[in-house]
């Protein structure tokens, strides 16, 4: 009972004078880096997808945390021995599977500024150039992507880092919430209506949920593949128009540029019209291929966001950055009344004045960290002009693998390529009549099939997890009009044409066996 142990004594001796001793940390941190510089240039000797069973850990690790403080050295052997064969390989040149998540060392340089500086920038005061810094580059990057300039700070509007889209969804759809519920009651909560399409990001759903709109209130749209599984204005109306007539309130489109299944784009400009009809407020999601429309030739599948209210991008998806989701709004006060607090303890003078922004009242959580120091390694290191020819060496690259699929009569693309994703699957041999999965008079689109459509998606399955188990290559899948395919996503920034090259080959092989046997 408060008395001390043993251990404790016999170990004090032992214990480190400081958790932040500096030249501890500058011996530490160099084995870290090398270990990590180690790690990316050999990444490729492992299997791209991790090969261990479920709870593999577990048997490896011992069953408490240790009393004894262990040096730096041994945990590092624990890392490449214990962890590394856990770890799928995202960084892997051979890595094409969900979205890529395009690593630079600008961005891994940001990432220890902001963590070694350490600081929690939650308004101003508490770290003036952590909210500066995020105000400039978030205005560096809207003039990049030639965002209007009501979305920039330089106009009446600005932009934020989030973590991820699902908070800049959450933010914006709350904010649009209450904006909504201000005019109509509070009570009304149960009439507000949440649209997107059925490629719609789940993000949406997660978001429509938190923030208390009725489950009966969301509308998935369908898509159609005449329409390139973009969400259609007319149909958008007609659904907002009968749940007009049913009584209810619509108050929240969420338009999609680059569909997660598929890289489909919503057509910006006719939705906003049809919007701006309604008062509704519109999220543009261009979580994977906002970074894209930096690019001149990129750019028109953003037309239209003039008309939006707030839209958002990925930088950990394709801009060569960790961790963060870049959102801008017009209307910033609109955010700041639905998620600001005041308590005492964060008064200060600065906030007081009205001349700051304080980004806590921007975001869900109250903490944040400093990300702009990312994006601004990055902006800075790379130009403009890198950054493009990276986007557009991944654009290249798929195009030469789409053009691979389209030599080999065996295989189909399933939906024409936008961006650095390529859809393709394997036809079920010796039906031709399978072509896209309605050339044989059955119905296509609305969840009735030809049963031999349920035999290509069975054959596309075992082909996808014979080449991810091979380790080879690791590539993920999607479902559209019923139709299972493969996703093939240029993306990883190791990445070189002739991983390209090999990883069609590993299809092709991986093709030929499975036919053998099907
Ligand atoms: C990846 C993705 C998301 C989800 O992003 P998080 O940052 O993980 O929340 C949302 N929308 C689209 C279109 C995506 O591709």
């Amino acid at each position: 009972m408060g008395s001390l142990h043993v251990e404790d004594l016999d170990n004090s001796s032992k214990c480190v004078e400081n958790p932040l001793d500096p030249e501890e940390f500058r011996r530490q941190g160099h084995m870290m880096i090398d270990f990590l510089a180690d790690y990316y240039r050999d990444i490729e000797k492992y299997p791209v997808r991790s090969q261990v069973e479920p709870g593999y850990l577990r048997k490896e690790l011992p069953d408490s945390a240790p009393y004894n403080p262990e040096p730096i050295e041994t945990i590092l052997e624990d890392v490449q021995k214990q962890i590394i064969p856990g770890i799928t390989h995202w960084q892997s040149p051979n890595y094409f599977a969900y979205f890529p998540s395009s690593g630079s060392i600008a961005g891994f340089l940001g990432e220890m500024l902001s963590t070694g500086f350490n600081v929690v920038g939650f308004n101003w005061m508490s770290s003036p150039a952590a909210t500066e810094l995020e105000s400039i580059v978030m205005d560096w990057l809207g003039k990049m992507l030639k965002l209007p300039k009501s979305f920039l700070f330089s106009g009446n509007g600005g932009g934020v880092l989030q973590g991820t889209t699902c908070e800049a969804i959450l933010c914006t759809l709350t904010a649009a919430r209450d904006r909504t519920l201000n005019k109509i009651g509070r009570e009304n909560i149960c009439k507000l209506v949440v649209y997107g399409s059925d490629q719609t990001h789940c993000a949406l759903q997660k978001a429509a949920q938190i923030a208390g709109i009725h489950p009966k209130n969301f509308r998935a749209v369908p898509t159609t593949k005449s329409d390139g599984y973009g969400l259609s204005p007319n149909a958008l109306r007609s659904t907002i128009l009968a749940d007009i007539e049913a009584g209810l309130v619509p108050f929240f489109l969420c338009a999609t540029v680059g569909t997660t299944s598929s890289t489909a784009v919503d057509p910006l400009g006719p939705l906003c019209e049809v919007a701006n009809d309604y008062r509704i407020w519109v999220h543009v999601d261009a979580a994977y291929a906002g970074s894209a429309c930096i690019c001149p030739e990129f750019r028109h599948f953003i037309d239209g966001v003039e008309n939006a209210d707030s839209f958002s991008l990925n930088a950990h998806k394709w801009f060569f950055t960790t961790w963060c989701c870049c959102l801008w709004v017009k209307d910033p006060s609109a955010l700041v009344k639905a998620l600001s607090t005041n308590p005492e303890y964060l008064r200060n003078n600065a906030t007081e004045s009205k001349q700051v922004v304080d980004y806590k009242d921007w975001q869900i959580a109250l903490s944040r960290r400093f990300r702009s120091m990312k994006l601004w390694l990055v902006l800075r290191s790379y130009g403009v002009a890198n950054l493009r020819n990276f986007l557009r060496s991944h654009v290249k690259m798929a195009k030469n693998f789409e053009g691979f699929v389209a030599l080999d009569k065996r295989f189909e693309i399933v939906v024409p390529r936008t961006f650095a994703m390529v859809c393709f699957r394997l036809l079920l041999p010796g039906s031709p009549l399978l072509m896209n999965g309605y050339q044989n008079g059955y119905q296509n689109g609305n969840g009735v099939y030809h049963k031999d459509e349920t035999r290509a998606n069975e054959l596309n399955r075992r082909l996808l997890e014979s080449i991810n188990a091979s380790g080879s290559a690791y590539m993920t899948h999607s479902m559209v009009g019923g139709v299972y395919m493969i996703r093939f996503a240029v993306g990883a920034s190791l990445t070189e044409e002739r991983h390209v090259i090999s990883a069609w080959k590993v299809v092709q092989e991986h093709a030929d066996a499975i036919l053998a046997t099907f």
